[in-house]
């Protein structure tokens, strides 16, 4: 199996190692990932700059892959358009330090990244570890978790184009207590800025990383993670709202 590996915090980041180490056994993988970190980078590309890349070898001066100055999404197409000899079977996104759900699915790199691999119809699966900081993730530990969770994916048979979002529960949260397949919550945050003054005495606000506690909603990925369950989340990206689309198209819109 040819595995397109890549993520958002850039192609050095320790849970992109650590998850590459797992997938060696399972195929041929080739990482295409950021020059450095691009978290909620979303699904943005890059128009205005040159995409310059650089060969980047593994510990034991293997082949790795390729570093990318540019966005997750640009990495995907880059690899799939140009740079990889053979097109993968698999794209996987991650391992991501901090976990992706409910609407941060929208703001992530991580997934966006898989998105882009599904355009092209592939089976495309971003993986993130919802971190308890001030502690470190145990990459290794996640990663393990992160293969059994892509075992069960591919022994699914996924069709061409799936597009799946896994989120690991915090570490201290103990060893997961299964795995459930949720929608997304997609009640709004608690998020706040930082107010202060630069050197320069400019008033700045800076994002705070205390986002947290979407109104409940009992079987969604948010609350399940909380309950520290593995969660997996069928993505699509068609936007359109079909029901509404319904609805309109009852009446006559003329211009
Ligand atoms: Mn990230």
């Amino acid at each position: 199996m040819k595995i397109l590996l890549t993520n958002d915090d850039g192609i050095y980041a320790p849970g992109l190692q650590a998850l590459r180490r797992e997938l060696l056994s399972l195929g041929e993988v080739v990482v295409v990932a950021p020059a450095t970190e691009q978290s909620a980078a979303a699904h943005s590309v890059t128009l205005l700059n040159p995409l310059i890349i650089q060969e980047v070898l593994d510990e034991h001066k293997r082949f790795l892959g390729w570093a990318v100055e540019g966005r997750p999404a640009d990495c995907v197409k880059l690899a799939l358009v140009e740079l990889l000899k053979d097109p993968p079977d698999l794209i996987v996104s991650g391992l991501n330090a901090g976990s992706n759900a409910g609407i941060n699915v929208l703001y992530s790199g991580t997934v966006a990244a898989a998105i882009e691999g599904a355009f092209f119809r592939k089976t495309a699966i971003a993986i993130s570890q919802a971190s308890g900081r001030p502690k470190p993730i145990d990459f290794q530990a996640a990663a393990k978790i992160a293969r059994r969770v892509i075992d069960r994916i591919l022994e699914s048979n996924p069709t061409s184009g799936s597009l799946f979002n896994v989120n690991l529960p915090k570490q201290e949260l103990g060893t997961p207590k299964g795995l459930k397949v949720l929608p997304q919550n997609v009640a709004i945050y608690h998020e706040s800025f930082v107010k202060n003054t630069d050197p320069r005495g400019r008033t700045y606000y800076w994002l705070g990383n205390d986002y947290c506690c979407p109104a409940p909603h009992p079987h969604s990925d948010e609350d399940a993670l909380a309950e520290g369950f593995v969660t997996l989340t069928p993505l699509q990206f068609d936007l359109t709202d079909h029901v509404k689309l319904a609805e309109m198209n009852q009446r006559k819109w003329e211009l």
